[in-house]
């Protein structure tokens, strides 16, 4: 193997020997492509000639780690808390570049016809981000009045809005996670997804950012941008987004076997804008794989449709729930306020 390692180092370098000789690349160029050639022979030779390609494949895509990207519902261009809406939303923005991560982002269209409005989807198209599609006017599917056919206008709205964008992709988000309040409801409406060549944007690990978001931003406005008070924000925050993803994880694991892609549900909003780089980082701590979210929905995770019956709250309730092993466990709504009222009330957020 060695031999084979040097064969090919001559053989693409040409006249650049390595060694105590001059070589005319850089030290650290040639190590780099060293250490490219010798990976390709060792993984070219440790490779059993016996195993079928689909074992390969199989291998190739067990994680050993826990993998998590990021996705932002709604989008709205308010000052919040005497934050400038240029200025926290480029936070949000700086904080993925900073760690070479790119985001989806679910759009609703109603508030992006503006001036604002497009200079948000420009932003982020710029920045490398994903547009997709989270209707016009943000309705709750599971109500009667939500008809299919509002379904079908809402959906062709905003993708006129998002399709003049480069970074626009056809994955749709169901306002509240919800998905129709019956099984016929849910089939009309993943049939009209389909018919436009849609794919549910599936989130895997909910949460209530929502929630802290909304207390911090009145809590800021009676104190004012009490750094204090925004670190005590931060901690809870912190702790309820990785509670929250270590118990979608766990069930996750027990109903796939594996490590899935995860696709966490936040939104652009202060909280994002104030400690998504905290947020990141303590994944990263935790042992998780950060990704970017539009290779997380290459997981085929994504394709495992639960039955109308069980459609609604994240992908992982969902088939929690069609499994039938956590009938007792699992609570609804999901996620929600209520759960979080208590704990912020006794810390004083
Ligand atoms: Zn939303």
């Amino acid at each position: 193997m060695a031999n084979a390692f040097i064969r090919l180092n001559k053989m693409v370098l040409g006249s650049v020997r390595i060694g105590k000789t001059k070589h005319p690349l850089p030290n650290n160029m040639t190590f780099k492509l060293s250490l490219l050639f010798l990976l390709a022979v060792l993984s070219s030779a440790c490779q059993s000639p016996k195993s079928s390609d689909s074992e390969v494949i199989e291998k190739s895509i067990t994680q050993e780690k826990p993998v998590m990207s990021f996705t932002f519902d709604d989008g709205i261009t308010a000052d919040l808390a005497g934050y400038q809406f240029e200025d926290w939303n480029e936070m949000i923005l700086s904080q993925l570049d900073s760690n070479q991560l790119k985001a989806t982002f679910f759009i609703r269209g109603d508030n992006k016809l503006n001036k604002k409005g497009q200079f948000l989807l420009q932003s982020w198209n710029d920045r490398g981000h994903k547009l997709a599609n989270h209707t016009f006017t943000h309705p709750y599917y599971n109500s009667d009045k939500n008809t299919a056919k509002v379904f079908a206008e809402e959906l062709s709205k905003t993708d006129t809005i998002i399709s003049k964008f480069d970074n626009k992709i056809n994955l749709f988000r169901f306002p509240y996670l919800k998905e129709g309040q019956n099984e016929a409801k849910v089939d009309s409406l993943r049939q009209i997804l389909s018919e436009n060549n849609y794919a549910n944007g599936y989130v895997t690990i909910d949460a209530s950012d929502w929630y802290i978001n909304q207390r911090l931003i009145a809590r800021l406005k009676e104190v004012g941008q009490n750094q204090e008070e925004i670190q005590k924000f931060r901690d809870y925050y912190l702790d309820h987004i990785l509670d929250r993803a270590k118990y979608y994880e766990k069930l996750s694991y027990e109903i796939n076997g594996r490590h899935i892609n995860h696709t966490l549900l936040l939104h652009h909003n202060l909280t994002s804008a104030l400690f998504l780089g905290d947020l990141i980082q303590r994944f990263k701590t935790e042992g998780w794989d950060i990704i970017d979210a539009e290779k997380a929905y290459q997981d085929k995770v994504f394709k495992q449709i639960p039955e109308p019956k069980y459609a609604g709250e994240s992908l992982i309730w969902s088939l929690a729930k069609e499994s039938g092993n956590y009938k007792d466990s699992l609570r609804y709504p999901a996620e929600d306020s209520r759960y979080e009222k208590p704990a912020m009330d006794k810390l004083g957020l």
